[in-house]
């Protein structure tokens, strides 16, 4: 059963879309879109619009478009669409044959034009974009109206032609719309319809020598797909009456969109703005988009979160009308609740030490079985391999360890996992930097896992490794990208300021046990009392890379509490 079955109560969204099922509107239909700019790559905001657009559709028995609103061939291309696309698929969402893009609707966009110009409403404007702004004013005084504004339809029918062809050069005319330069909302004092840009479109190549705005684009492609319900962030409720307007203008569509806003998505400890992003990835703060520290669906993927985790976590946020902040520590506990049910354990050991087993046989190997994962019990057990020589890890052992302190010091027993209870005997040490080096327990061969005879018992479980079994890996640990909850909310100082310069913790030689020689890219482990990692896509056969996704425990309240 999935979060969205669980819960009970309406969303306010799911309120007014049962409201409009109840009603009969639109025959009870329910077709919502996700219309991504093909600008940039997705972050997890997008992810959130994706889930709620699929999800609406899905628990409505409905369908989801992905729609591309490619109407500025600026800064779009190719490769943000396959990414996107990549995406949306990753998420667990399927719009099956309903790929559309806005630039396939660009002709029917133009005669619309055309009888906007027809009818008086549309005009060719020759102001700049500076005339242009300065005219319109401020929202509580009325706008200044062009000297254009009352060309002729035929004059305007002929230059509107003449733009089209390219004859004239970038920024000298604009298309606008014949609204009211004095309404209090800004949107309507005569919009931009149209603008010239010589520039080849990814699809429609040079085609074009005029694109539509976005706000003649996007209500028109809603409705010519027969959108019912346009979910939309906050900032699009002042577009609202223009998307209206233009629609009364164009004629009737049924169904006819209707338009729901909602609050974006705020992570704390997170910039989304995509300027923001770019500017780290150009300025070489992070690796690049996929940056395990990035907030983009590429980034996070990397990070081994699951698709499954994301959309719970989407569900959970919820949907609000007043724009908030969600806290990191929510998003870090969806990817915990699913790895916990999924990640099979394994022993790791990060800051190495040797341990050796004095007693044990020398060249022995003996193979323990360990359970995969305690949470599954159809996981099965695996082999680990245990001898003579191990390494633990440094801060399991403590020279003059407390007696509270239930892991290996001198005279201390603890219980290697899987395996056998030890007993520490002696340490060495490197007498110029006081650094362990080496430490000698003895085990008691009637205390194997499973089979123990002898009634002992410890309080500590200590995970381990086999010396000469050992992979030694690469592992990039990972804590917040910012050390701000707002990084991006400093009007006097640059988000780049709050940077946590510990984000990337690598440590070059780990150790980790020989089953995950077959790990595969991505593949999610619980590496035992520390936390979740996943093989790096990077990785290779002979240098395998392990990124941790998240730690066992949130460690940022445990700072925040004290
Ligand atoms: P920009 O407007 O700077 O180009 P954008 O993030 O709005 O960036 P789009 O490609 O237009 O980029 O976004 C696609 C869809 O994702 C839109 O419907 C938008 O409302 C939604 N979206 C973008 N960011 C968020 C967010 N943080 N939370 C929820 N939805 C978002
Ligand atoms: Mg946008």
């Amino acid at each position: 059963m999935n979060k969205q079955e669980e819960r009970t109560s309406l969303n306010f969204l799911e309120a007014i879309v049962e409201e409009d099922i109840s009603k009969g509107k639109n025959g009870g239909v329910v077709h919502t879109r996700f219309p991504p700019e093909p600008n940039g790559y997705l972050h997890i905001g997008h992810a959130k619009s994706i889930c709620l657009n699929f999800g609406l559709a899905q628990k409505y028995g409905g369908k989801t478009n992905l729609r591309f609103d490619d109407t500025n061939p600026v800064n779009e291309s190719l490769e943000y669409i396959n990414s996107i696309k990549h995406d949306v698929r990753w998420l667990g969402f399927d719009w099956e044959e309903r790929e559309y893009y806005a630039s396939d609707y660009f002709d029917q966009f133009y005669e619309w034009a055309i009888k906007l110009i027809k009818e008086g409403k549309a005009y060719v404007d020759d102001s700049s974009v500076e005339e242009i702004r300065r005219m319109r004013g401020i929202p509580t005084e009325p706008g200044e109206e062009s000297p254009y504004r009352n060309r002729s339809v035929e004059e305007n029918l002929d230059l509107f032609a003449r733009m089209k062809a390219g004859e004239f050069p970038e920024g000298s005319r604009v298309l606008r719309a014949k609204i009211d330069m004095t309404s209090p909302n800004m949107q309507l004092r005569d919009p931009v319809m149209y603008r010239i840009l010589h520039k080849e479109h990814h699809r429609t190549g040079d085609t074009w020598k005029i694109y539509p705005n976005y706000d003649w684009a996007h209500g028109q492609s809603d409705a010519l797909e027969g959108i019912t319900h346009s979910i939309c962030t906050l900032e699009f409720e002042i577009h609202r009456p223009l998307y209206e307007w233009f629609l009364d203008q164009i004629g009737e569509f049924k169904p006819r969109p209707r338009q729901i806003e909602f609050a974006r998505l705020n992570l704390s400890y997170t910039v989304m703005s995509k300027r923001k992003l770019l500017e780290l990835v150009n300025g070489g703060y992070v690796s690049g988009w996929d940056d395990p520290r990035m907030p983009t669906i590429q980034g996070i993927r990397r990070r081994g979160y699951t698709p499954e985790s994301l959309r719970n976590f989407a569900e959970r946020v919820g949907v609000a009308k007043r724009d908030n902040v969600i806290d990191l520590s929510l998003l870090e506990f969806c990817i915990r609740e699913d790895l916990n049910k999924l990640a099979p354990r394994v022993m790791g050991v990060l800051d190495p030490v040797k341990l050796i087993i004095t007693n044990y046989p020398e060249g022995k190997t003996e193979d323990m079985e360990i359970e995969n994962n305690p949470e599954d019990p159809e996981s099965g057990n695996r082999i680990v391999p245990f001898s003579r020589e191990l390494y633990i890890e440094r801060d399991d052992f403590m020279e003059d360890a407390p007696k509270k302190f239930f892991r290996l010091g001198p005279g201390k027993e603890v219980r290697l996992k899987g395996a056998y209870i030890i007993q520490c005997d002696s340490f060495k040490k490197n007498p110029q930097t006081g650094e362990i080096e080496e430490i000698y327990c003895t085990y008691d061969h009637e205390t194997k896992s499973g089979e123990d005879t002898s009634g002992k018992k410890v309080k500590g479980t200590i995970h381990w490794v086999s010396a000469p079994h050992a992979l030694a890996v690469e592992v990039r640990v990972y804590d917040r990208l910012f050390s701000d909850p707002d990084p991006a909310g400093h009007k006097e100082k640059d988000f780049k300021e709050f940077l946590n310069p510990d984000s990337l913790q690598l440590i070059e030689k780990a150790y980790v046990e020989p089953s995950l020689k077959n790990a595969k890219p991505l593949e999610p482990f619980q590496f035992m009392r520390k936390g979740y990692y996943t093989l790096d896509p990077d990785s290779s056969s002979d240098q395998l890379i392990f990124n941790q996704t998240v730690t066992l425990r949130d460690t940022w309240a445990k700072i925040q509490n004290q």
